[in-house]
């Protein structure tokens, strides 16, 4: 057995790092997983997800938690709404009578990154996880990494697995390779009892996702679980943007001015986003590895999820950070490979194939997204989707 004896350090415990530790355990691996969190309760950003048939959802199946996820997802979530800048609709799937079901090919069940980290963490063992720890660095000691963290402390691990995210901190250590700015750039917000603080739109909205465009700008809006809205605005801007225009973003006064500039040419109601004063506004320029990188596997650190191959908001990423866990989870309990190096190599090989077509896609997807036509195309895409 590959993984016997051997002490498994699961570097950040976002949807890959947290799927890896359960697959590995119903193998019976000795895994912790660090994460710099301080506990399971503090808030996660991020819009509702889809998980996907041949990935995320794969990957749920394989961790057995399907009944907990149909517990959890959130059944008409998935229905978008294809708008223009003055909220003209061209596309609605309030119109259909159904999005599809458990077991089609092309349902994507929606749920909110915090509920999808509950059930992982759940399913973990009791001192799985090792909340509060903030990882610096990692040292090879005679094949043994040391692990050390923020705070102080050394752990200790046979193999190390990087699941941290888009700033990994393990990824230094297993290639030189950086990310590279796309060009665009989301400011990404969270309106919080939005019934109430942006009432216009939280009915435009009907509990699913709006996808409006117009000019190369893009406006994202998505209807979570706990009643708040998120919303990413999308824009082609220089890559130190935020430094440079001077905005102060606690400041909405200052952000709602901005908007009124750069998106002159939308309609005043989407100003009511900016009327709540609270809103914590986030910038985020938008990074993606080359598409070609490629590194020499290491015999016991590898890299999964958006430290591995980040690239652009497409829909994807949680579900390849799952699909990650699952194909790594199965090489290192694969008897057919002999040792864990090569079990680490095939999983990069087909990791590395992935990401060069996937991030292809998403490159063109960015360029016709952000392009005068990609309302068009958007449009003419959902036409295309089956009903
Ligand atoms: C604006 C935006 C919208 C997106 N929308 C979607 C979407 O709709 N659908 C979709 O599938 N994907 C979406 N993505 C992409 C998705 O969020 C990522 O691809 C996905 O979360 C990657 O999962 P992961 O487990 O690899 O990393 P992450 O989810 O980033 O998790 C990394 C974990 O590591 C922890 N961590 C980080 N650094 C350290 C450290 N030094 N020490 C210890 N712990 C650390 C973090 O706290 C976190 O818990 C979106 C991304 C952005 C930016």
């Amino acid at each position: 057995m590959l993984l016997q004896n051997k002490k498994i350090a699961i570097i950040g415990g976002g949807p890959g790092g947290l799927t890896l530790a359960r697959l590995l355990q119903l193998k019976g691996a000795d895994v912790k997983v660090y994460e710099r969190d301080e506990n399971r309760h503090v808030r996660l950003q991020g819009a509702t997800l889809d998980l996907h048939y041949e990935s995320g959802l794969k990957a749920i199946e394989a961790a057995g938690l399907m009944d907990a996820f149909k517990a959890n997802y959130r059944p008409d979530n998935d229905r978008y709404r294809v708008m223009d800048e003055n909220g003209n609709v061209f596309h609605d799937d309030h119109a259909k009578e159904s999005t599809g079901a458990f077991g089609d090919e092309f349902f994507r069940p929606q749920i909110d990154r915090g509920p999808l980290r509950d059930i992982l963490l759940d399913a973990l063992e009791p001192e799985t996880m090792v909340w509060d720890s903030h990882i610096v660095s990692v040292e090879n000691k005679n094949n043994v990494w040391e692990i050390n963290f923020k705070n102080g402390n050394v752990a200790t691990a046979d193999i190390v697995i990087g699941a941290d995210g888009a700033n990994s901190k393990i990824r230094p250590f297993v290639t030189p390779i950086k990310p590279i700015y796309s060009g665009v750039t989301y400011l990404v917000c969270n309106i919080p009892k939005s019934g109430k603080n942006a009432r216009k739109l939280h009915e435009l909205v009907k509990g699913g996702k709006i996808s409006a465009m117009a000019h190369s700008q893009t406006l994202f809006l998505s209807a979570k679980g706990d009643g708040s809205l998120d919303f990413y605005i999308g824009w082609k801007a220089a890559e130190n943007w935020a430094v440079e225009s001077g905005i102060d973003f606690k400041d909405n006064k200052q952000v709602l001015e901005w908007f009124k500039k750069e998106f002159a040419s939308w309609d005043s109601m989407w100003l009511e986003l900016f009327n709540y004063d609270e809103t914590e506004f986030v910038v985020r320029p938008l990074y993606g590895m080359p598409l070609d990188q490629y590194w020499e596997t290491n015999p016991n650190i590898t890299l999964i999820g958006d430290a591995a191959h980040l690239l652009p908001p497409n829909g994807e990423g949680v579900n390849s950070a799952m699909l990650d866990a699952l194909y790594l989870s199965e090489n290192l309990n694969n008897e057919k490979f002999t040792d864990i190096k090569e079990a680490i190599s095939d999983y990069e090989k087909q990791m590395f194939e992935r990401f060069a077509d996937e991030g292809k896609e998403t490159a063109e997807m960015m360029e016709w997204m952000y392009s005068p036509d990609g309302l068009k195309i958007m449009v003419e895409l959902f036409h295309q989707m089956p009903n």
